[in-house]
């Protein structure tokens, strides 16, 4: 006799071009090594938006192969209350809240074996293959490997929705290595930019640069701790910056839209020997001259990837308010109303974050 129906309510990814609601999907089984939960909330990503459109980075190409495993269920931005666990698991009780980080890492690859599970070799993420089926749907299991996090009970859903990506922001911010005397640049005011604008508040830089084409989001940048906002479609970022700095230009540059113009407009507005953070997915590729890292200005460019032990931080200061998440999580859709919720999730409403609850 097991908690929970034999089938739920899901979203399921059958090929690039074929995403279907199911509303009697098979329900994951649970080994005995794996927990079960009841999905209370799922967020959507730019990244489950971009391999529902069929991305090449997702779903391979002539130059490069498919990642994603179909049939699978969607999201890695869920959490839940566990309703069945294997026989194996110790730790955990049924009724505890629960996230795991997005990857599921495999234990064995030389990454993981040095603790460095976030760029595991394999690369399983929740809601991409369907061994590791994400949470857009009712029920999830969490298998022996993922990495499990207890959230407060009186955490509101709508904080909570934000454990995953603010983890995502924390560590890109991280990557920057932000001291109390530097102009820090983050450029891209959407959930992921702002998060890391709360977050590199803390650390009390100098100055700390918002830069959005959209005023609303720079609105909020301000709100959540930003001592300037940039509309860059308005404004010379750069001439601003050096008007700032002396003519030196930013100490750091983070880059958290994924559009070529803002690796441009870092590279030139960044001074000599300053750090570069580069978070996002780009569609396609950018073109600079190469030259201004090494021979011009000696940069250190760093790359940023998923949340490595930042989710106990983020629960913790999200809970006490010290990261800021008002307004951030106000649309909510049932997973039958997918399509529409995806349409949301582009952000062409003025949403933040749009989620699922099932
Ligand atoms: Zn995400
Ligand atoms: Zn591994």
């Amino acid at each position: 006799m097991s908690n929970y129906p034999k089938t739920m309510k899901a979203l399921v990814a059958y090929s690039k071009t074929d995403y279907r609601y199911e509303p009697a999907y098979p329900s994951p089984e649970c080994g005995d090594d794996d927990l079960i939960i009841k999905v209370e909330g799922c967020g959507i990503c730019a990244g489950d938006l971009k391999c529902q459109h069929g991305a090449a980075m997702f779903w391979g190409d002539e130059v490069q192969p498919s990642w994603v495993q179909p049939p699978f269920i969607p999201g890695h931005e869920f959490l839940g209350v566990v309703v069945e666990m294997g026989k194996h698991v110790k730790g955990y009780e049924i009724g505890d809240r629960l996230t795991a980080d997005q990857i599921v890492p495999c234990g064995e690859c030389k990454f993981c074996k040095s603790g460095r599970y976030w760029m595991c070799q394999p690369h399983d993420i929740f809601g991409f293959q369907s061994r590791c089926n994400g949470g857009m749907a009712e029920y999830v299991r969490y298998p022996k490997n993922a990495v499990l996090h207890k959230v407060p009970k009186d955490l509101s859903l709508e904080k909570a929705l934000l454990i995953e990506p603010y983890a995502c922001s924390k560590h890109a911010v991280d990557r920057a290595d932000i001291q109390c005397d530097d102009i820090v640049v983050i450029s891209g005011a959407g959930t992921l930019g702002l998060g890391m604008v709360t977050y590199a508040a803390l650390k009390n830089p100098k100055a700390l640069i918002s830069l959005d084409m959209v005023e609303q989001r720079l609105e909020k940048a301000k709100a959540f701790g930003a001592t300037h906002a940039f509309n860059p479609s308005k404004i010379d970022v750069v001439a601003e910056l050096m008007k700032m700095t002396d003519g030196y230009g930013c100490d750091i540059y983070i880059e958290a839209t994924g559009h070529p113009s803002s690796v441009i407009q870092g590279l030139s507005g960044i001074r000599k020997l300053g750090t570069f953070v580069e978070f996002s997915v780009f569609s396609g590729p950018t073109n600079v001259d190469w030259s201004i890292i090494g021979d011009r200005k000696e940069l250190d460019i760093r790359g940023s990837h998923l949340s490595p032990y930042c989710f106990p931080f983020v629960i913790e200061n999200i809970a006490s308010g010290k990261l800021k998440t008002d307004g951030m999580v106000k649309t909510t859709f049932k997973l039958e109303e997918w399509e529409k919720a995806f349409e949301y999730g582009t952000g062409k409403y003025g949403d933040f974050k749009i989620a699922f609850i099932p």
